[in-house]
């Protein structure tokens, strides 16, 4: 049997959150690194495949490219709806990529009418007269106004995405969402009527998605952040269950790969510290005289790895980050770091690491790579937006691998992670 749904999400941490959510909801669900070939598409066994591509901030034309191409793909899975996920703070320019993604899949796949919704109340992100709230604020209120790549300072959607797309966008507010499944589909009929391609719908609750979800079954195509997730897999009779988030088990060693430098991640890294288990630093300034950094960690973790999870972090407090990058320059610490961090997770899997925990977006990209991971079953969650996952070893072996971005996770996350069922 084919798949039910097929997600494109257009970053890597934003691809594990809508998975997380569509298995709490009752999907089996793989994550795949990037489009695959063609000819894969008959092999994966799960009711909803997300693809995460880098689309978010490159140019329009490529991210339509690429999405096109995952498009293509999902479809000869036999993908029955396609679910386009962006952020949930719509993080986009009056260039795209939102608006110019959405269109190009709607023509592809013949769809007159979707609907944009990035809410995603459990993360405190609420859509109320086509106006997005980031917790008690308006988005443009918000840190979001500051961001360096896709400063948001319009929290009306409609018009944001408006400036985006040559189709009409619409409105879907509250007041209908409040109507039920029959008042959304009436609306979507008279909003089609009118010329709209495109409605902004309001949610301000769990609730508003779940009969959201529901009105939407039968479009080709929807777009969201990951909250709407929460009510589809309902469409297809699929309901909670443990079977959904199963992973094959595994056994091994454990250890924490970090490179985030966040201020949730610093915590972590002094919780860890603080309880006297074996961790190593990795200094960029080493790296970059010529010492085997990588190797020295690798030693250090083989002689701890029996007694529990063994850290491999270069975490470090922003004013000594900001020291570094003033020595080495940014990118160049970043990448000294990050190709450190790579080897070293290759290293501890090659020497019986089967329980990795990695800190950092960057980060987890460069050591998926590193593995050659290129298809993650999503499991449990662990905290909200981060699931433990699995993913198969060259050899057949089962690695169990959680993506940790920045500031996601409580203090104790490097220890509690390991305490999760995975
Ligand atoms: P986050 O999700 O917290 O942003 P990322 O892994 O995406 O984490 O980004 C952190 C960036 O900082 C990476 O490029 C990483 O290589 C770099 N970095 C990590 N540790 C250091 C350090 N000690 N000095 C300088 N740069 C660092």
């Amino acid at each position: 049997m084919g798949i039910r749904l097929g997600c494109i999400a257009d970053d890597f941490t934003g691809a594990t959150d809508l998975g997380n959510n569509l298995v709490r909801a009752g999907m089996r669900v793989v994550q795949l690194i990037d489009v695959p070939p063609l000819g894969a598409a008959g092999q994966v066994d799960a009711d909803a495949v997300v693809i995460a591509l880098k689309s978010r901030t490159v140019p329009a034309a490529d991210a339509v490219e690429a999405s096109l191409r995952a498009l293509a793909w999902l479809r000869s899975a036999g993908a029955e709806q396609i679910y386009f996920k962006y952020c949930s703070t719509f993080d986009s320019t009056p260039a795209g990529n939102i608006g110019p993604v959405t269109e190009a899949l709607m023509d592809a796949l013949g769809a007159d009418f979707t609907i944009a919704t990035p809410a995603f109340p459990d993360n405190g992100r609420t859509v109320f007269k086509g106006h997005l709230f980031v917790g008690d604020v308006l988005l443009s209120e918000s840190g979001m106004r500051h961001h360096p790549l896709t400063p948001m300072t319009d929290p009306n959607l409609v018009s944001v995405l408006g400036a985006q797309t040559t189709r009409p966008v619409g409105l879907i507010d509250h007041v209908v969402v409040a109507g039920g499944v029959e008042a959304i589909r009436a609306r979507i009929d008279e909003l089609r009527e009118e010329g709209f391609g495109i409605a902004i719908v309001d949610a301000v609750s769990n609730d508003d998605l779940l009969t959201l979800g529901a009105a939407v079954q039968g479009l080709r195509l929807v777009t969201a952040g990951s909250g709407l997730a929460i009510g589809l897999p309902a469409n297809w009779g699929l309901t909670p269950s443990r079977a959904a988030e199963q992973l094959p088990p595994a056994g091994g060693y454990r250890a924490v790969v970090s490179g985030s430098v966040s201020d949730a991640t610093n915590h972590q890294v002094q919780e860890f510290l603080r309880g006297g288990r074996p961790a190593f630093n990795v200094d960029p300034v080493r790296i970059a005289a010529g010492e085997d950094v990588a190797a020295q960690a690798l030693t250090f973790a083989e002689s701890h790895l029996a007694e529990g999870p063994v850290l491999v972090y270069s975490t470090e407090a922003p004013d000594t980050v900001r020291a570094v990058q003033g020595r080495l320059g940014a990118a160049e610490a970043g990448e000294l770091v990050e190709r450190t961090l790579a080897r070293v997770a290759r290293g501890l899997v090659d020497r019986g690491v089967r329980r990795l925990v990695v800190a950092g977006g960057e980060t987890s990209g460069a050591v998926v790579q590193a593995l050659g991971i290129t298809e993650l079953r999503i499991g449990p969650q662990i905290e909200t937006g981060v699931p433990w996952c699995a993913a198969a070893l060259p050899d057949g072996d089962t690695l169990h691998i959680t993506l940790k971005s920045g500031n996601f996770g409580s203090p104790d996350f490097f220890t509690a992670a390991f305490e999760e069922a995975s």
